[in-house]
Parts: C-alpha cells; sequence; structure tokens
C-alpha cells in the first residue's frame, strides 16, 4: 500500500517512532529508530573496515570561514543555517530575556558568532587535510559522520532539517579518485540489499540555489558528477539514501590543497543518510522492528543491540 509522506509520518510518531518538536523536520527519535540508525552505521562499519580509512569526527558546527571559503553560501544560500549569539549588556539583556519569553521577535539583539552549522559531513575535512600539507602519494580515505543541517522544513519525513550522515571522503589524483569511485555503486547497493533495501541508481545534481543554480545542476548531472541511490520511503518518488559525489578539483582549488609535486587534487565523497536508512527500513519492513526477517535483523545486530 503506498502512502504520503505526511501520512507515513503520523504513523511513525503514533508508534512512536520519531517524535515531533512542533518545528517541521526536526524530530526526536525513539528506542526503535535510533537502534535501527545504529544498526545500519554498525554494519557500515564492518563493511568499510577492510578500505583501513581514518577516522576522523568534527561536531556539527563548522568555522563560517571554511563554509564562506567552500563558496555554499553562492551555492546554496537556502538551506545554510548560522549561528548567531548574544554579545550586548545587561539591559539588553533583560530586553532579549522578555522578548524571547514572550516569543517576540529578538533577532535584533543577535550578532553572528564565528560559526555555521555543518552542512554535509564531509565539509569539515577540506581545510583539515590543507593544514596537514601536501597529500601523501597514495592519496588519502577518511571516514567521518556528523548530523548535518538543512533549511528546507517538510512534513515529509525523509526530508529533515537536522539529520545524520556517514561518509567515505577519498582524496588524491584523479586516476585514485577514479579508481575508488567507480566501485561504490554496486557495493553501496549490495550493503543495502543486505538489509532487505533494494534501490536504485540515478544520476542527480545538488540542489542549487537560483537561475545559476539551474546551469551548474545541469552541468553535474551532464558530466556524472553525482549519483544518487534511491529507495521508495513513501509517496511516489523514491528517496536518495546514499549519494556518491565527484568532486572533480573543486575543494583543491577553494583550500589550496596540494599533491606531492604540488599539483592540485581530486577527491570524492561517498555518503549514507543514516535518518534515511533507518525511514527506509520501517517503510520496507514494518513499523514493528520485532517482526523484521530474521536475516535483516541479524545483519543489524538488532539481537545485539540493548
Ligand atoms: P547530499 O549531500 O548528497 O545531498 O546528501 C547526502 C545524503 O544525505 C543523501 O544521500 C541522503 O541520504 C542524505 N540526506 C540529504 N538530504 C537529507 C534530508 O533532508 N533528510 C535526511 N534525513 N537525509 C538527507
Ligand atoms: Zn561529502
Amino acid at each position: 500500500m503506498v502512502i504520503s509522506p505526511s501520512e507515513f509520518l503520523r504513523a511513525l510518531c503514533d508508534h512512536k517512532i520519531l517524535f515531533e518538536t512542533g518545528v517541521d523536520g526536526i524530530y526526536g527519535r525513539g528506542g526503535s529508530f535510533e537502534r535501527a540508525l545504529l544498526g545500519f552505521e554498525g554494519l557500515l562499519t564492518t563493511r568499510m573496515a577492510p578500505d583501513h580509512a581514518d577516522l576522523l569526527r568534527f561536531p556539527p558546527v563548522i568555522p563560517r570561514r571554511d563554509m564562506e571559503t567552500a563558496g555554499y553560501l553562492s551555492s546554496f544560500p537556502h538551506l545554510a543555517g548560522s549561528v548567531f549569539s548574544f554579545t550586548g549588556d545587561e539591559a539588553e539583556a533583560r530586553t532579549l530575556g522578555s522578548l524571547a519569553k514572550e516569543h517576540g521577535d529578538w533577532s535584533a539583539l543577535q550578532t553572528q558568532t564565528e560559526v555555521c552549522l555543518t552542512p554535509a559531513a564531509c565539509y569539515p575535512i577540506y581545510p583539515w587535510l590543507a593544514a596537514q600539507g601536501a597529500v601523501a602519494a597514495d592519496g588519502r580515505l577518511i571516514d567521518v559522520s556528523s548530523f548535518c543541517f538543512r533549511h528546507e522544513p517538510s512534513d515529509d519525513p525523509a526530508r529533515m532539517q537536522s539529520f545524520r550522515m556517514r561518509e567515505h571522503v577519498k582524496i588524491g589524483t584523479q586516476s585514485q579518485v577514479e579508481a575508488w569511485h567507480s566501485g561504490w555503486s554496486e557495493r553501496g547497493a549490495d550493503i543495502l540489499r543486505s538489509v532487505g533495501l533494494e534501490t536504485t541508481e540515478a544520476p542527480a545534481s545538488d540542489p542549487f540555489f537560483g537561475r545559476t543554480g539551474r546551469m551548474l545542476a545541469a552541468n553535474q548531472v551532464a558530466q556524472g558528477f553525482k549519483l544518487e541511490r534511491s529507495y521508495l520511503i513513501a509517496g511516489s518518488r523514491p528517496t536518495p539514501v546514499m549519494s556518491l559525489n565527484y568532486h572533480h578539483d573543486h575543494f583543491s582549488h577553494d583550500f589550496d590543497l596540494k599533491g606531492p609535486g604540488g599539483e592540485p587534487i581530486h577527491s570524492a565523497c561517498v555518503a549514507f543518510g543514516l535518518d534515511r536508512v533507518a525511514l527506509a527500513l520501517f517503510s520496507a519492513h514494518g513499523l514493528d522492528d520485532t517482526k523484521w526477517p530474521a536475516d535483516v535483523r541479524g545483519h543489524l545486530g538488532l539481537d545485539e543491540l540493548p
């Protein structure tokens, strides 16, 4: 039976799988949701272990300067979240407190801080890597994961404003990055299939802003720089649960990343949308996770998790 995204959200909330907060796209996660998500992330860790990626974690905020350098505010100004805070005196603090208590407009009493909300788990990597010096001759493979923020409120539970993304990021010469990239679509399909999610692959583009953005998106599709694996979670259109992005040498120019001979380097990433995979599992196998097929529960390690 096909149900709409908003009906699926209602069912998830009725079963205490997600909890609404009053803001579209911001949810509390119940135990069965979290166990499914952690189970899938554990499966990813196992399946990616032979690659020996460097494990790296950043908090879900990124220096504003790095967000600016990456050009995020030109490409995706409508999705960016930036952190503001209070730097005023005591009188202003009193005004702020009482305005906020009455749910009035307290934005004039805020000033921009040095941080933005991380829009994709791999963004903090590029400035970090540039600070390490030239990239080694055999390239780098880095494992990152983060809560990510995008300002796109929606009543589709698969379109969250704050969601988790687990990525592997390959950095190196064009041929190193292309070789790594070429195996990942099938590998991702296989991992998702092992938990009962038969996905479809399609070329895709990022939601660049405005008229220039439409040209950038068309170019991205034409060059095959973005591939997505999608699953029909709810409604009539499959939702991307994994994406494979080839950045060419874009981040090398932004962050002055260099190879051993001083040449620009290439990068690509594979990103799994962990919350979307958890939603896909509930959509595929039902809202009662104790009734999921034994092999799916086994691959997710659900019988071992507390
Ligand atoms: P991308 O950077 O390719 O847009 O996103 C990487 C992955 O994060 C996607 O393949 C998708 O699974 C996940 N993702 C993207 N946008 C959202 C969203 O709005 N909500 C959730 N839950 N996941 C998202
Ligand atoms: Zn990425």
